[in-house]
Formats: C-alpha cells, sequence, structure tokens
C-alpha cells in the first residue's frame, strides 16, 4: 500500500470500529447480536458456532478467533474462557462480550500482542454456559434480588456440581496405582448431567483444549484445582478450614492463578469480600471441597487445565460498574490468555512423519500425562526448568529425551516414534480404575460443604 494512502485508511478504520458492546447488561437476544455484531467486524478471524442448547432452548453460542477459525492448526493450542455458569454471576458475561470485542478492534488496529495472540491460538470464548439461569436472575428487581435466584439451570440444578466425579476415581487411583488423567467416565453418565454439561463435555472431547478458566462471582480470587478434597469430615453449612488438594501440577497452577490475580487491579490484595487470600489465589479444597465441579473434571478427563476465577464481590454488579470492572479485568484476561505459550510443545509422528494421535507424554516427576491430537501435536504447559520427557504410543518404542523449558514462549519437542517390531503392540495400559463405577459408588462420598459465597 502507498505510503500516501496508509493514514487514510487508518482512519476510515478506526471510524468504522465503533463500539458496539457498550457498557450494559446483555439479555440473552443482546448477547447474541453483540457475538455476531463482532463476528460482523472481524469475520476473517471470528467464527460463531453452538455447541447445544440449553434446556429452555437457547443457543450457547461460542465466539471463536484464530487467523484461520474453524481449523485447528498443528502447535496451535486451543484456549478457552466459559462465562455465567451461575446464571446469577454475571460479570464474567459482560466481560467475555467486552473482551470479544477487544480483540477484534485491537487486531483491527493492528495492535501487535492482540494480533500475535491470534495468530498463535484459537480462542474459544463461550459467554454463557447457563442462558436460562441467567434470564430468571435478570428479571429480578435488582434491590430485591435474592443471593441464588437465577443460579441455577431451568432444572434447578447446579452446573458446578454436575459433571461426572471423576475425583473419586482418582484418589481410589492414588492409593491403588492408575492414572489421574483421561479417566473413563462411569457408565450412566449421560442420564446424570444436565443437557449444559453434556453439551460442555461433548465440547470438550471435540477440542483439545491446553488451557481455560471458568468465570464465576461473588468473591474476588483465582481458584484453582483440586476443588474437590480427598476426605470431606464436615456435612454441614459451617464454615471450615480444609487442608488443600493440589494437583501433580501445583506449581504451575499457582502460577497461572497469579498470572491473573496479579494483572488485576486489586485480586492479588485480596482486601474485599470479607476473605482474605494471600496473592489473591487459593487451592479450592483447601477454600471449601466440593465435588463435581468444572476444573476438576477438566483436568481428570481432557489435556486441558482450567482455574476458576471470581471476578466480584457483588454477583450481578450494578450497570455503572461495569467499565470500571472490565478496566480492572481486561489486562488479566489477556494476560492469561497468554499463559497457554509456556512449556514444550512439538509433534509425535511415526517414521513416515505422519501424526500420532493419542500418543502419552509423560514428564518424569510430575505424575499427570496429556496426549497428543488428532494431528499428532501436544502441548504440555510447564514451569521452567529442566525435564526428562516421554512419549510413547501403542506399536511404537517409547522416546525419552532431556528438555530444558526457559521462561519466555513453548519449547519445541517433536518425537519421532519407531514402530516396535519386536515386542508388536506395546502392553496395554491398565485400566483407568480396576473397581467398577458401581462399586466406588457405595463408597462414602459426602456432599460437598455449602457456604454463602460458592464457586
Ligand atoms: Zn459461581
Amino acid at each position: 500500500m502507498s505510503q500516501l494512502l496508509w493514514p487514510l485508511v487508518r482512519f476510515l478504520l478506526l471510524i468504522e470500529v465503533a463500539a458496539s458492546v457498550n457498557f450494559f447488561h446483555h439479555r440473552y437476544e443482546q448477547l447474541v447480536q453483540a457475538l455476531f455484531n463482532v463476528h460482523n467486524e472481524c469475520p476473517d478471524i471470528t467464527r460463531i458456532y453452538t455447541i447445544g442448547r440449553s434446556i429452555q432452548g437457547r443457543h450457547l453460542y461460542v465466539l471463536e478467533f484464530s487467523d484461520n477459525p474453524g481449523i485447528h492448526e498443528p502447535l496451535e493450542p486451543e484456549f478457552k474462557y466459559v462465562g455465567n455458569m451461575h446464571g446469577n454471576e454475571v460479570l464474567g458475561r459482560e466481560l467475555l462480550l467486552q473482551l470479544s470485542e477487544f480483540l477484534c478492534e485491537e487486531y483491527r488496529r493492528r495492535n501487535e500482542r492482540i494480533t500475535r495472540l491470534i495468530w498463535d491460538t484459537r480462542i474459544h470464548i463461550l459467554p454463557s454456559m447457563n442462558p436460562d439461569g441467567y434470564e430468571v436472575a435478570a428479571n429480578q428487581d435488582p434491590d430485591a434480588i435474592g443471593y441464588l435466584t437465577g443460579r441455577n439451570n431451568a432444572n434447578g440444578i447446579d452446573l458446578n456440581r454436575n459433571f461426572p466425579d471423576l475425583n473419586t476415581f482418582m484418589y481410589y487411583n492414588e492409593k491403588n496405582g492408575g492414572p489421574n488423567h483421561h479417566i473413563p467416565l462411569p457408565a450412566n453418565w449421560k442420564s446424570q448431567v444436565e443437557p449444559e454439561t453434556l453439551a460442555v463435555i461433548h465440547w470438550m472431547s471435540r477440542y483439545n483444549f491446553v488451557l481455560s478458566a471458568n468465570l464465576h462471582g461473588g468473591a474476588l480470587v483465582a481458584n484453582y484445582p483440586y476443588d474437590k478434597a480427598q476426605e470431606q469430615r464436615s456435612r454441614g453449612y459451617q464454615r471450615k478450614s480444609n487442608t488443600a488438594s493440589p494437583t501433580p501440577d501445583d506449581k504451575l497452577f499457582r502460577k497461572l492463578a497469579k498470572a491473573y490475580s496479579y494483572a488485576h487491579h486489586s485480586m492479588h490484595q485480596s482486601p474485599t469480600c470479607g476473605e482474605q487470600f494471600a496473592d489473591g489465589i487459593t487451592n479450592g479444597a483447601s477454600w471449601y471441597s466440593l465435588s463435581k465441579g468444572m476444573q476438576d473434571f477438566n483436568y481428570l478427563y481432557t489435556n486441558c487445565f482450567e482455574i476458576t476465577l471470581e471476578l466480584s464481590c457483588d454477583k450481578f454488579p450494578p450497570q455503572k460498574d461495569l467499565e470500571k470492572e472490565w478496566l480492572a479485568n481486561r489486562e488479566a484476561l489477556i494476560t492469561y490468555l497468554e499463559e497457554v505459550h509456556q512449556g514444550i510443545k512439538g509433534l509425535v509422528s511415526d517414521e513416515n512423519n505422519n501424526g500420532i494421535a493419542g500418543a502419552v507424554i509423560s514428564v518424569n516427576g510430575i505424575g499427570h500425562d496429556v496426549t497428543s491430537g488428532d494431528q499428532g501435536d501436544y502441548f504440555r504447559l510447564l514451569l521452567p526448568g529442566t525435564y526428562t520427557i516421554t512419549a510413547s504410543a501403542d506399536g511404537y518404542r517409547p522416546q525419552t529425551v532431556t528438555v530444558t523449558v526457559g521462561p519466555a514462549g513453548p519449547s519445541l519437542v517433536h518425537f519421532q516414534l519407531k514402530q516396535d517390531t519386536i515386542k508388536g503392540p506395546m502392553e496395554k495400559k491398565a485400566p483407568a480404575t480396576s473397581l467398577s463405577s458401581k462399586a466406588l459408588q457405595k463408597k462414602v462420598v459426602p456432599r460437598a460443604a455449602r457456604k454463602k459465597t460458592q464457586r
């Protein structure tokens, strides 16, 4: 483009990118309109798709950002943000709409940081996982709204207590041997989950998500797995101090949670909502234990690392606060997204350079594996350090390498596996658990302790 034309084009672009989301509480139709407005403004880098419908028939729309929307590009990680899982916790929903518009506008303004993010990442944004609950909450008189009105879906079910309980299998495996990753679902799981939960589980199975956050309200803290404690001694409603229930990736999860809390205007100072959290972060179980939550399910069933963000003391903040809240969270939302680019990633292929799907990537000393996606690419989030990594796949000889991970960007570590001609297919791994789901259900699993601030 000629040097003379460029200032004119930039000027026109700025005029065209008028704010379309604005700061107000979006009812369902307005939310849909806002998503399509962003898509129309940035058609080349966005796609809208639905992962299913709520009980009352509202679409669970996702807005995707990518330089190639609709396509998984090998070595480009998939990221997701999920908002409004509790219908009455609405700030996340509005922040995700603001974020969508921000990404689109800044890309068009050639903001280098945002452009790089969209080129290197496939970002999926689900502003509302519980649109039915939202409408119930939004219909209330703001001054008279009940604390839990609209929290649940239209069947009265809390979606963050509705995922299959894989922690029980994991704790069993911890004692008796067995994995804490890609734990199979119980046989009857589909009949036990709500349509919104089912849609999200199918979504997680379709995309090889690497990193995620689940946006809530009612407190100001970044909460990381596990949410469910191994033993829940308290059954009552009283508060109690729990012991932390860390994952094998505890240090990484703390870093991820801090990435958000420190980029947020005030979360790291933990000043509000009557509860103190050092650095503005907490292990879920050490706050209070909850069962069948979404973040634990991400970790135990998929390759995805998810944290739960509590973003405001007020679950349904007044409209006048929305702009201030956006400014308090904007940098944190972008910073957390960028966290998907760390550790190692690479391709697992055979001797003819065909990608091997489902290859297992193990890190010595961290008892939690990830697997490669359909095209053989894998992503393993890791803190800086030196690691011994092994790739293995059925019918191939495992390959082990030592790699040093630096603080910036992910290191590329490819594996080319040789066919195991001597032994034939690798010895089949022991099933995830030798205990039937029926037997597990008989084990006493007390209900999660409840308290006023419920994530
Ligand atoms: Zn919540």
